[in-house]
């Protein structure tokens, strides 16, 4: 457990500007964005392999079936998922991954990561959540509708999550987000090394 990184799923309603924090983060510090893979088109000026692995829905059906998908659900009419081995390799290097997914996707990565780290982010209202969305302009009004019948379902979720993040100003988010990760670092199960290190000396001194 010692060296491992912390990994931390990062997830929210639909415009509550979660993409937004994990670019400021990466462009800040070294933690590593997990690339999602999933079924949806690429909205515009989306890269393939950067924003997310697009694939076809046989496609990510195989990858189900092979097990390389740490987590994945269906949302709003496509999949969406967490390859496997990026983030185990990375983790083993000792670096914090972040993962920006769904609420029922977070639940599955506690369920076989306990120590993850859950962060749930929102606006500060329903209303400022449905303004953002309407004003984003990158879906259509029927995916807005959606989205927004989407969200009402995902309240239910919040109290499973570790820390609520008020996005009102992104700059207080973002350093929310960055001093919650740095905290869970000093905690005891991520200081073995170092408690090692103390008995190590203690005994050299006997
Ligand atoms: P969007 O279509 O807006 O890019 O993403 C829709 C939703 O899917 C967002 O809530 C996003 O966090 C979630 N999502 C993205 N990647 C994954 C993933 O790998 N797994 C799960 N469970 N959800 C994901």
């Amino acid at each position: 457990m010692s060296n491992q990184g912390v990994l931390v799923v990062l997830s929210g309603f639909s415009g509550a500007g979660k993409g937004t924090i994990m670019k400021e983060l990466i462009k800040r510090y070294p933690y590593f964005l997990s690339v999602s893979a999933t079924t949806r088109k690429p909205r515009e000026g989306e890269i393939n392999g950067k924003d997310y692995f697009f694939h076809s829905r046989e496609k990510f059906e195989t990858m189900i079936e092979q097990g390389e998908l740490i987590e994945w659900a269906e949302y709003v009419g496509n999949y969406y998922g967490t390859p496997k081995q990026a983030v185990e390799k990375q983790l083993a290097e000792g670096k914090d991954v972040l993962l920006e997914i769904e609420m029922q996707g977070g639940m599955l990565v506690k369920e076989q990561f306990p120590n993850a780290l859950l962060l749930f982010v929102t606006p500060p209202s329903f209303t400022d959540l449905e303004q953002r969305l309407i004003g984003r302009g990158t879906e259509s009004k029927d995916e807005i509708n959606r989205r927004i019948q989407r969200a009402s379902e995902e309240i239910a979720y919040m109290s499973s999550y570790d820390y609520l993040i008020i996005n009102d100003e992104l700059e207080q988010a973002v350093q929310d987000v960055h001093q919650i990760i740095q905290s869970e670092h000093m905690r005891v199960s991520y200081q073995t090394d170092m408690i090692h290190n103390f008995e190590q000396e203690a005994n050299n001194n006997k």
